[in-house]
């Protein structure tokens, strides 16, 4: 509202000063067909499966028909990437059509990604393949039902055209099928819309945007003046905190933590090369973009969060009160998270508490074993819990348990099996000197460690059988991680290490940005 609009209602790519958005709509697609819904998302928005693929639901979120009341726009932001400012960026391919109010009275922004060009593409078409955006519609709705807070995907549309990508970035660029994404969240506001205006000195559209996002988003900390800034500041710090943390429990990498792709509302947004941790590697990226220097690797990304958050503070530093405010709520940061990944690991090895001096000892000795041979994240965690921690279980019975979450099993024949039965009996004695009956703990520990993830090579599968017109894996997909803590024995081939045949292949392990 208080900020500024671009008067232009045309699309050409260019720098647009003084902006917070521009009106624009979607550029009509051929053929709309809609591919995959997700019905969980819809009832909560009050909106109906649609009758037919290629209805008014299938014209209207493939971006050719925009309804009465939908007001169309792309964001201006910019944002650090890799490290460097990167100026003015922008929605170069998404375009929100508007909010709702869903079932439960909160306002949703509905956006399509990949509706074409806007002022802010840059040199690129404003389009989406359909592997991106297959992987941008399961993970959204895969994260959700994990318990992390993200962005929500209601519609998958094909649109009928060919979009031309060099996925290897070998001079060999080919036609992919193009699709549209719904997006749903309260904002898609990143860190970046308060940079650009920041870098670019707009001191207006900064407190704008600052007091618009506070009293929309952030009611409980009052009406926007200096203090309210910092405390706000201090909040997105520790929901970013949290966020990760959630990330980090689970294996998620997103492989590009530019500013850019930070939410303000701390959301897990724009899914690109992500991937899941499978052989347990903290250098891990599944972006082959940053596989040289690794900057967005497993490991990192605690650290990348805060480095993020010294951007936005750096951003707002004009409208705090004073630095030391903005540093508080670094501090924030720190604490929050140092706190809930030490809750995290706790529910993850099913113990009360990490008690420091104690417990650190066997975590540190854990996350080396891991390290040492290739041991599947997912598997190992979620097997731990059915490892029997009786004083009379053999080691081996207790490493034939998780003998599975093993590359190369063989290896727990040898020194590897020695040194990891040796962790399994301070382990075991640990869980014992609880007393906690079995039950409790298994339930604690499968609700913290998810049975299912969206490996990329299941992923590659659903896209592979949607690129032939079979959408029922993806539809699969979708119900299976609806319910990704719970057992779904008739699904058990999801759970499951990497294939051999999966290492190699693009989309199953390793990403380019190209999408
Ligand atoms: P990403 O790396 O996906 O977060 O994108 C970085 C920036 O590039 C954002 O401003 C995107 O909107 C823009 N972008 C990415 N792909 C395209 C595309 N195909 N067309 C236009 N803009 C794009
Ligand atoms: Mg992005
Ligand atoms: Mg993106």
């Amino acid at each position: 509202r208080s900020h500024t609009a671009d008067p232009g209602t045309h699309n050409q790519p260019r720098q647009v000063p003084g902006a917070a958005y521009s009106r624009l709509a979607p550029t009509p697609v051929v053929a709309p067909r809609l591919l995959a819904w997700s019905d969980r998302l819809g009832e909560s928005l009050g909106i109906a499966r649609p009758q037919r693929p290629d209805g008014i639901e299938a014209q209207v979120l493939g971006g050719n028909r925009v309804l009465p009341g939908m007001q169309p726009y792309a964001a201006r932001y910019g944002g650090h990437q890799f490290g460097q400012w990167a100026g003015q960026l922008g929605d170069g391919r998404a375009i929100t059509l508007g909010e709702i109010l869903d079932t439960h009275g909160a306002r949703q922004e509905l956006q399509l990604k990949g509706a074409g060009r806007t002022p802010y593409s840059r040199h690129a078409d404003g389009r989406a393949v359909l592997r991106s955006s297959v992987r941008e519609f399961l993970c959204s709705e895969a994260m959700h039902h994990l318990g992390i807070p993200t962005t929500r995907a209601l519609s998958l549309v094909a649109t009928g055209e060919g979009v031309v990508r060099d996925m290897f970035y070998d001079g060999n660029p080919q036609t992919e099928p193009g699709a549209v994404v719904c997006r749903v969240a309260p904002s898609f506001v990143r860190f970046g819309n308060f940079e650009i205006f920041a870098a670019e000195n707009e001191a207006n559209n900064l407190r704008g945007l600052a007091d618009w996002i506070i009293r929309h988003h952030y009611p409980q900390l009052g009406e926007p003046g200096p203090a309210t800034y910092a405390a706000w500041f201090a909040e997105i710090c520790r929901r970013t905190a949290d966020m990760v943390v959630h990330w980090m429990r689970v294996g998620f990498v997103h492989g590009v933590m530019n500013t850019d792709n930070m939410s303000i509302l701390g959301l897990t947004i724009d899914y690109g090369p992500y991937g899941w941790l499978e052989d347990f590697d903290l250098r891990w990226t599944p972006n082959t973009t940053d596989a040289q220097g690794r900057r967005y690797c497993y490991g990192q990304q605690p650290q990348i969060a805060y480095w993020n958050l010294t951007r936005l503070a750096g951003a707002l530093s004009d409208l705090a009160a004073d630095d030391d405010a903005l540093r508080a709520g670094l501090e924030t940061y720190r604490q929050r998270f140092g706190q809930q990944w030490s809750r995290a690991l706790a529910d993850k090895l099913g113990i009360d508490a990490i008690e420091g001096d104690a417990d650190d000892p066997l975590i540190i000795d854990l996350f080396a074993l891991l390290q040492q041979a290739e041991t599947d994240m997912t598997l190992f965690f979620r097997l731990l819990a059915a490892v029997p921690v009786g004083d009379s279980a053999s080691p081996e019975a207790r490493l034939a348990t998780l003998r599975e979450a093993f590359y190369a099993p063989n290896l727990l024949d040898g020194t590897h099996g020695h040194a990891v039965a040796e962790w399994l009996d301070r382990y075991a004695a640990r869980v014992r000197q609880l007393g906690e009956p079995t039950e409790l703990r298994v339930a604690r520990m499968n609700r913290t460690n998810p049975k299912y993830v969206l490996r990329n090579w299941i992923a590659q599968q659903a896209i592979d059988a949607a690129s032939e017109g079979d959408t029922a894996p993806i539809e699969r997909l979708l119900q299976v991680l609806q319910r990704p803590y719970d057992e779904q024995p008739e699904h058990a081939d999801l759970f499951a290490k990497r294939p051999e045949w999966a290492r190699q292949r693009p989309g199953c392990s390793a990403l380019s940005c190209s999408s």
